[in-house]
């Protein structure tokens, strides 16, 4: 990708800086962070008809009613009337086009060769027994119902106050606490997504080899179920540990005996989960999961291309990157269908892309009920200017493989694991796929975090990443003001990853110990 940003020297105080991504591009957009006044004259002999805020867009040359408006190269939509040059170009001037078509897509086109290796990095990881390495020690407490959510947080208060404090090497202890289990039409076949989510999130990476479920007893979804084939197995061995407490267990007698017993499970976990200690793995362990929330017109300029940089190291590197958010991919299916590794995945990209829309058709809605009035705010017109920013985060690869909401990772490389783009739903989905570190990027700003793993947290612009200095781990908005180079802040990016993943250094939200809840996808009938 490729951009200027100069368009220096206006005849009143700061200097104008203005970004075209594309030669093509017949819009730019304002990078002074107080944006700038009407009559204000641009380097190439535009002047502005409007006062344009920071992030919107200004015509650089005329639009004729009916044209195309175009960003990166692409028509964000057509102009709903004329345009004269150095006019605003905001929301209400672009009509969106139709999503592109599904059918005769080219698949597999621009798969090529694949990106050159590259040796030589790794991170203190803890191993685990299935060959996958964490970045944190955490003893995750699977729940089959939301009806015990109370007594798990109960749980959780009193492990962290009586039992962390002696196992020290163990980071954490989370409850997984969800709204499914019960009142669900559990056969239906869109029931399989919140099913296998549930599963997956109980073997992420981040919770090593344990397994502990607590379940009420009369739910829908068996308890048994959550217990990953090979703990199963374990446990018909003899291991008088089993991994599943019921609270309607009619040998206790009140809240007391099953504190009792629930404590007791939790620290025989506690006490194995203490001897782990980190060992060098390959950045080919790394499982990162990248997403974006909050974004704004810089997102796609400057946090999502250096995400990009820092996705095709770790692709080069071995390890894996899943990009996710259907709704934000939907708009740019077109540019990366030929980049699917072969056929089949190119066919399982585009059955994703079917399913979402009949989901949302189902709904009454459509991918319009994307961008928010605060992506709308900072500058975005429509679903289809946001994702075109949005795909950026994958970098330039070939997709290795296509994962169902809710699957696990199977393959390393560039993966797209299908899911909403809603930021908690994402995150949970990319947990169950075996995420062991997020990136995230933002423009309007989120406090997001996630309970199973670290989320490193991306500013698209500068102003931002100063007034929310201890939330944002790192500022991509010296992109915009020519500071920085997007590969200079792509590898700041990687490096950072690393050392968040061997430990070394605490995500801004991890450090305030912000955790946003689990929140499953549930597209299935509740009864
Ligand atoms: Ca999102």
């Amino acid at each position: 990708m490729s951009h200027e940003n100069d368009f220096p020297e206006g005849h009143c105080g700061e200097r104008a800086i203005l970004i075209r991504i594309h030669d093509r591009d017949n819009v730019a957009i304002v990078v002074n962070a107080g944006g700038l006044p009407a009559g204000r004259r641009l380097e190439d002999g535009t002047v502005l008809a409007d006062d344009v805020p920071s992030g919107h867009k200004v015509a650089l040359a005329d639009i004729d009613e009916g044209a195309p408006v175009i960003r990166y190269g692409e028509a964000i939509g057509r102009a709903v009337k004329a345009i004269p040059r150095g006019s605003r170009v905001d929301e209400s001037l672009v009509r969106s086009p139709s999503p592109p078509a599904l059918k005769d897509l080219p698949i597999a086109t621009q798969s090529g060769p694949g990106l050159p290796p590259l040796a030589g990095y790794s991170f203190e990881g803890y191993r685990n027994v299935d060959g996958t390495a964490g970045t944190r020690n955490i003893l995750g407490i699977t729940t089959s119902v939301q009806c015990v959510a109370g007594v798990a947080d109960h749980l959780v208060r009193r492990i962290r106050e009586e039992l962390l404090p002696r196992y020290p090497n163990v980071d954490d202890v989370v409850a997984l606490n969800h709204g499914y289990g019960c009142g669900v039409a559990i056969d239906a076949p869109a029931a399989v997504i919140p099913i296998r989510t549930l599963q997956n999130l109980a073997r992420n990476p981040n919770l090593g080899d344990e397994v502990m479920v607590i379940g009420l007893g009369c739910e829908k979804l068996d308890p048994e179920r959550l217990v990953p084939p090979d703990r199963v197995r374990a446990s018909a061995d003899g291991r008088s540990d089993p991994p599943v407490l019921c609270l309607q267990d009619e040998t206790f007698r009140g809240f007391g005996d099953m504190v009792r017993a629930m404590m007791g499970m939790a620290e025989r976990r506690l006490a194995r989960l203490d001897l782990r200690r980190r060992e060098t793995c390959p950045a080919s362990d790394l499982v990162v999961g990248v997403q974006c929330g909050g974004s704004d017109a810089f997102s796609g300029v400057t946090a999502n291309p250096a995400v990009g940089y820092a996705a095709d190291l770790i692709v080069r590197a071995g390890g894996t990157v899943m990009f996710s958010e259907v709704t934000e991919v939907r708009d740019a299916i077109h540019l990366l269908a030929p980049r699917a590794a072969d056929e089949t995945v190119g066919r399982a990209l585009l059955r994703e892309m079917a399913w979402y829309d009949r989901y949302l058709e189902s709904g009454g809605a459509d991918r319009s009920a994307n961008p928010t009035p605060g992506n709308k705010k900072g500058g975005l017109a429509n679903v289809v200017e946001k994702a075109l920013g949005s795909v950026i985060k994958s970098g330039s690869g070939r997709i290795a493989d296509v994962l169902g909401p809710g699957e696990r990772v199977r393959r390393k490389g560039l993966v797209f694991a299908a899911t909403p783009a809603s930021d908690f739903v994402c995150g949970t989905l990319q947990l169950a796929a075996g995420m062991n570190l997020q990136v995230f990027t933002t423009g309007r700003g989120t406090p997001y975090g996630l309970p199973l793993a670290p989320v490193v947290k991306v500013s698209s612009n500068t102003p931002l990443a100063e007034r929310w200095r201890d939330l944002i781990d790192l500022d991509a908005g010296r992109i915009a003001t020519g500071e920085a180079g997007i590969p200079d802040v792509g590898r700041e990016l990687f490096r950072l990853i690393l050392d968040v993943a061997s430990g070394r250094r605490q995500a801004a939200a991890e450090r305030l110990g912000l955790r946003n809840d689990l929140v499953l996808f549930h597209p299935a009938p509740v009864t």
